[in-house]
């Protein structure tokens, strides 16, 4: 459990390396980081054997989630090659861009996905030439310091990559106050988001923020219903609903609401709940008893449980249920294996009660009107849409919030140049 001084010296020893990092030619940082990617895949059962120790996820989950992390660091390992400038015609000389490294990068994560938010931060960091700090969630630094362990037999040099388990309040607000520090990427809830936001003021430290969710599932008369109500059940309860993208609101058009319900109440009752280490489970427990008992706070008169093991462990069975748009189910993150379906009239409707709330990262629409499915997605105030999808992430493109679920994007194209600072040089020729 690092603590401030544990902080500065890290952030010494990682303004060192930069001046270092930043210097090392393009193609050996490419194959530094492919080297890494490489090491991340002969280790990947590993890596996935300990995200389930780590965070209680599915082994099957965490085997997918290893694989995206090599994919991540695969991913930017081409971009040192390729971050290049612009010429731009102007009178009386030349005018050309760089694009530079900020320095010293925290990367603060939370213990839903620790492995791969991590790895959204770190991989398009090193490959800008900045150097990183990690500071993993209290519960999970399990994975993240065998990653920065494997970072080191991979070649990269001694403080490139630092890992700092600690308190958020301590270890995480010194990196946020550090003025060393040039760059907060910070994932977890919008109240500690809007906090780090106010502190990075102080220096106008660049920041990222990857913030809470309450997305909408906007399921149409026109859809496959049947499709749709298969795949909700994953929107939500995936990860158990730790989610920030899950589908916590479905909102389904009037004249097939019963049926869409009937139809997933079936994919719940059918959900398999157990043993993570159980290759056939689908749903494991929750991350600590606080979190059961925040979750169970929010559960009152349920249309709908499915089951789960009793006894040992932080086990909530995934939850359906039938709630007026007011309610605290309706509106509040509840960040576990709990959904509201909702009626809604017509399109208007349904984008109205979508658009009510203070979040506006991820959602979903279905339906086979290919122009009402880009008229909702153009009105819905949300960073990652899918149409007849339910999935949010894809490493080549851009993904992040709209309103007080963020800031900034990750991945894609978009994280490059959110770690590298344009510096324009004009050069005199008369
Ligand atoms: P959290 O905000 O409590 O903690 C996240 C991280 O911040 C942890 O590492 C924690 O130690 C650190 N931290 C806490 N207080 C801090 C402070 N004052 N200064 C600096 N660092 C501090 O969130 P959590 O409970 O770990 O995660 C759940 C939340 O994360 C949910 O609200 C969820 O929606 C959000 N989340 C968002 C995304 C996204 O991409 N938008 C992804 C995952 C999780």
């Amino acid at each position: 459990m690092a603590g401030a001084a544990a902080v500065d010296e890290a952030v010494a020893r990682a303004a060192k390396a930069c001046r270092e990092w930043r210097e090392v030619a393009p193609g050996d940082r490419a194959r530094l980081l492919r080297g890494f990617a490489d090491l991340v895949d002969a280790h990947a059962e590993e890596l996935a054997m300990l995200e389930v120790a780590n965070a209680g996820h599915p082994v099957g989950n965490a085997r997918w989630e290893a694989a995206a992390v090599r994919d991540v660091l695969h991913y930017y390992s081409g971009a040192p090659e390729r971050n290049h400038g612009r010429q731009i015609p102007v009178p009386g000389g030349v005018d050309v861009t760089f694009q530079e490294p900020l320095g010293v990068v925290g990367v603060i994560v939370p213990w839903n996905f620790p492995m791969l938010i991590m790895s959204w931060g770190v991989a398009p960091a090193l490959a800008a030439g900045n150097t990183v700090i990690v500071k993993p969630a209290e519960q999970t630094p399990l994975t993240a310091l065998r990653l920065a362990e494997l970072a080191l037999a991979a070649g990269l040099p001694e403080g490139v990559l630092q890992v700092l388990p600690g308190a958020g309040e301590v270890a995480g607000a010194r990196l946020v106050e550090h003025p060393g520090v040039a760059k907060i990427v910070f994932t977890g809830s919008t109240e500690v988001g809007k906090e780090i936001a106010a502190k990075a003021a102080a220096h106008v430290k660049r920041l990222t923020l990857e913030l809470g969710g309450k997305s909408a599932n906007i399921v149409f008369a026109d859809a496959d219903v049947a499709k749709a109500a298969a795949a909700a059940p994953y929107a939500v309860f995936d990860n158990s609903g730790q989610d920030c993208c899950a589908r916590s609101r479905v909102l389904v058009q009037e004249s097939v609401y019963d049926e869409f319900l009937e139809r997933l109440s079936e994919a719940v009752r059918g959900l398999r709940v157990g043993d993570p280490l159980d290759p056939a489970t689908e749903m494991g427990p929750l991350i600590s008893a606080e979190h059961l008992e925040r979750v169970r706070g929010f559960v009152a008169d349920p249309y709908l449980q499915g089951s789960c093991p009793q006894g040992r462990g932080y086990w909530f069975p995934p939850t359906v249920l039938t709630s007026n748009v007011t309610d605290r189910a309706f509106t509040e993150e509840i960040f576990g294996p709990v959904v509201s379906v909702v009626p809604f009239a017509g399109e208007a409707d349904a984008v109205r009660i979508a658009n009510d709330t203070r979040y506006g990262l991820s959602g979903s629409i279905w339906t086979r009107d290919i122009g009402r499915a880009l008229r909702v997605a153009r009105a819905v105030e949300s960073g990652a849409l899918s149409v007849n999808s339910n999935s949010s992430v894809r490493y080549w493109t851009p993904f992040g919030g709209f309103k007080e679920s963020g800031l900034g994007r990750e991945l894609g194209p978009d994280a490059l140049a959110a770690f590298t600072e344009t510096k324009n040089v004009f050069i005199s020729t008369e």
